[in-house]
């Protein structure tokens, strides 16, 4: 079985500011990480690995030239081989332009049984792009996956609602969204990586190597642009603290409740 895992390099999100004069998010001395629901992607891959040694697990990411360290962590998990896609043709892409680009690295990889998304990312934040692939790929989709189980041809996954869950069935190939709840992704073994720091695992694809259609990637290619960036105002000088035990508290809070007429 080959399985690719998309993964997307993102700042450490309890660290991201914004620059108050350009609006543009401050990078530099931000760590950097693999976002949190592709390691449980990642994680959903190795499992099916280690139950069938056959299995082939790819990463795959877009990104600059450092999103490698993402890439050789996923190495160090136990991925099989790592491509980037990384040109300069790709900066500035909106989520139609970034699927478009993994598209075109998937359909070069060409032999797939299973592509493993985040649900989300952590930065764009819009669980679009995993959507896209499949749009784009014209396969079966199942999002927000938080249990699956491989039969034969197909894949049946538990897709988590707010108050319950569907039980969905799918046959191969199929894209998954993976969210938290589907595993408890490892950490990294010391022959992993070894493995990952020996070199040789990552390849890095142009948009020219993945015969990307240019009209539909980077900056250009993006239906949709960032107009502005900006952290709202504080509303400080609006709160107070409510002194004494915790009855008096409740009690000074319901006479102020009534005097808003808020009860
Ligand atoms: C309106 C708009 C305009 C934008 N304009 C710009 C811009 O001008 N410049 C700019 O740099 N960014 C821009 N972005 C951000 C950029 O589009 C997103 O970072 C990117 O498309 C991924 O979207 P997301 O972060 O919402 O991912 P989501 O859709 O939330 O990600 C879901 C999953 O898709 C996969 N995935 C997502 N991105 C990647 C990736 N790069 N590589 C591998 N897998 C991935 C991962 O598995 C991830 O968990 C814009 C976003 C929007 C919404």
């Amino acid at each position: 079985m080959n399985i690719i895992v998309c993964i997307k390099q993102v700042p450490d999100t309890n660290e991201v500011k914004i620059d108050p004069i350009k609006g543009t998010l401050i990078r530099e001395g931000v760590p950097s990480i693999i976002n949190p629901d592709d390691r449980n992607a990642l994680e959903e891959a190795l499992k099916i690995k280690d139950k069938n040694k056959d299995t082939k697990v790819t990463v795959l990411s877009m990104g600059p030239p450092q999103a490698d360290v993402a890439l050789i962590e996923a190495i160090a998990m136990g991925a099989d081989e790592a491509i980037l896609l990384s040109d300069r043709a790709f900066a500035g892409s909106d989520t139609w332009a970034t699927s478009t680009a993994i598209t075109a690295g998937i359909e070069h990889i060409a032999d797939y049984d299973i592509i493993f998304c985040g649900r989300q990312a952590i930065d764009g934040d819009t669980a679009q792009v995993g959507p896209q692939i499949a749009e784009h790929l014209g396969i079966p989709q199942i999002t927000y996956v938080e249990d699956l189980e491989i039969e034969e041809e197909k894949v049946r996954a538990k897709r988590a609602l707010e108050d319950g869950y569907f039980v969905v069935e799918s046959k191969l190939p199929v894209l998954i969204t993976a969210i938290k709840e589907l595993n408890e992704p490892r950490y990294p073994s010391i022959k992993g990586i070894y493995e990952a720091y020996k070199g040789g695992k990552i390849k890095v694809w142009s948009a020219k190597d993945v015969k990307a259609d240019e009209m539909n990637i980077g900056l250009d290619g993006s239906p949709t642009q960032v107009n502005k960036s900006f952290t709202p105002p504080g509303r400080g000088g609006e709160s107070e603290i409510l002194e004494g035990n915790p009855k008096e508290q409740a009690r000074q809070l319901i006479v102020r409740l009534k005097e808003e007429k808020f009860i």
